[in-house]
């Protein structure tokens, strides 16, 4: 369709939405969904039966609803793909990591007073890459050598550039044919079983650093973690680490008194040393082993100190909505069908994601399902992770949302006089779709956009 048609079709479908006799209750979805951008569309319905005799008591069905669907937020974690969805992940998990630092949402204040650190686990150097440098807040040559080599492709290594924040070659290798773009994306896929190993390796350095078994200490201490996995312009995975040390039953009791913030430290650092991963290899792939790299930052986390909760919980929470798309890649898989020159992606995401799709063809390495996982430039893992008993959960956040915006219908069950746990609730729902018209974009856009000028009043 042309576009002078694209958008006379838009405006007429905009004037058809907001006369609809059922607008008030599209607008009033379209509030719940919080400014989604692409709600999830539900078709299906819910009916409330008695327990015992099976009796119908109330039924929700779609069929009443606009368009005969439910709109709900997408939920999504990727600011790259909702906004808004993005904000509130964002927002819940800023909470949750808070809670687990100072208490509150039903984690006692007390906790506050155990050993935590901020740890930061970066990957080992595959090749020299250009950098922003500072000392002191000042910016400093790249990678100034005097004598610098050149490299076999007569590149000489190095760069006296001060590159700015903005600077396009910041993370692209100083020479692209030296640097082990295998590397890169082999740590990138096995970094969540390093993950791993360092936190079993972690419990063993406490226990033994006070000659106990892991399972004697398991009576005495819990190690709770909370962490969050970020891409370095590299387009290499390092992950921020939450660690902290409380009693037996987790956030509510003291860890022992030899459980100290150095303790702690001492087996970060031993146990980031020790673990390492050895990756499938295949007739043309050797094994490698892989582990952390040399920079280890380990801060304590305090009220007062130099780190306190908040920030350590905005930044937390910040690298939760983020991918590997900042680092110049896509935010969907690659597709069989994609001519890997054309996509709009950096010069060095495009050689990490054909390294990605050339290893996925070799026979031994087919676990990491690197084809699958190429726009993420390997890593498979999850982003934002805690221990069971580090904080409350995300689903405990959302389930507290959830029940405010049901209060209405729990009432209602409630003026039929019959006690909750009287009532089963069978479900039945079927995806239908996702996302705007063009039109109901338009009309959603002027109802959010109204709804957040009212908040800023
Ligand atoms: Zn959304
Ligand atoms: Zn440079
Ligand atoms: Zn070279």
């Amino acid at each position: 369709m042309p576009r002078t048609e694209r958008n006379a079709h838009a405006i007429a479908g905009t004037i058809t939405r907001l006369n609809a006799p059922d607008y008030d209750r599209w607008a009033a979805q379209i509030r719940r969904t919080g400014g989604c951008c692409q709600p999830i569309h539900l078709r299906g319905r819910v009916d409330h039966r008695h327990a015992t005799t099976g009796a119908l008591l109330r039924r929700y069905t779609t069929r009443t609803e606009p368009d005969g669907v439910l709109r709900l937020p997408c939920k999504t974690r990727r600011a790259s793909r909702c906004a808004a969805c993005a904000e509130t992940y964002r927002a819940d998990t800023y909470h949750l990591i808070r809670a687990g630092l100072i208490g509150g949402k039903g984690v006692p204040t007390s906790v506050s007073t155990h050993p935590c650190l901020f740890v930061t686990l970066t990957a080992p150097s595959f090749g020299a890459v250009h950098a922003r440098r500072q000392m002191n807040g000042k910016p400093r040559p790249c990678h100034p050598r005097r004598d610098a080599e050149t490299c076999p492709h007569d590149t000489v290594m190095s760069c006296t550039i001060k590159h700015h924040p903005d600077d396009g070659r910041l993370g692209e290798p100083l020479c692209p044919s030296c640097y082990d773009y295998t590397g890169s994306v082999l740590f990138n896929a096995l970094a969540s079983t390093l993950w791993k190993r360092f936190a079993d390796s972690l419990r063993w350095h406490l226990a033994h650093g006070h000659a106990l078994t892991i399972k004697a200490m398991r009576d005495e201490l819990v190690v709770s973690f909370a962490k969050v996995a970020e891409y370095q312009r590299r387009g290499v995975i390092h992950l921020h680490a939450l660690i902290r040390l409380d009693g037996p039953d987790g956030p509510s009791t003291p860890p022992p008194m030899w459980a100290t913030a150095d303790a702690l430290a001492e087996a970060v650092r031993a146990a980031a040393r020790a673990v390492h991963v050895a990756s499938p290899s295949s007739p043309d792939q050797t094994s490698r082993l892989l582990g952390w790299g040399d920079q280890l930052d380990i801060r304590p986390v305090t009220l007062a100190g130099e780190l306190t909760e908040q920030a350590v919980a905005g930044y937390v929470a910040k690298y939760a909505t983020k991918a590997a798309e900042c680092v110049g890649t896509l935010d969907r898989p690659i597709r069989i069908t994609d001519d890997l020159d054309a996509l709009p992606v950096s010069t060095h995401a495009r050689r990490l994601i054909a390294e990605c799709l050339r290893l996925a063809y070799l026979d031994g390495l087919a676990d990491l399902r690197l084809g699958q996982w190429a726009h993420m430039l390997g890593y498979r893992g999850h982003f934002s992770t805690r221990s069971r008993l580090f904080s409350l959960t995300l689903g405990d956040i959302r389930a507290a949302r959830e029940r405010f915006v049901h209060t209405e219908e729990c009432t209602r069950e409630h003026l039929m006089g019959i006690p909750e746990d009287d009532v089963v609730k069978v479900a039945d729902w079927h995806y239908v779709g996702r996302g705007f018209t063009a039109a109901d974009a338009l009309v959603s856009a002027s109802l959010v956009g109204s709804r957040a000028r009212r908040g800023a009043r």
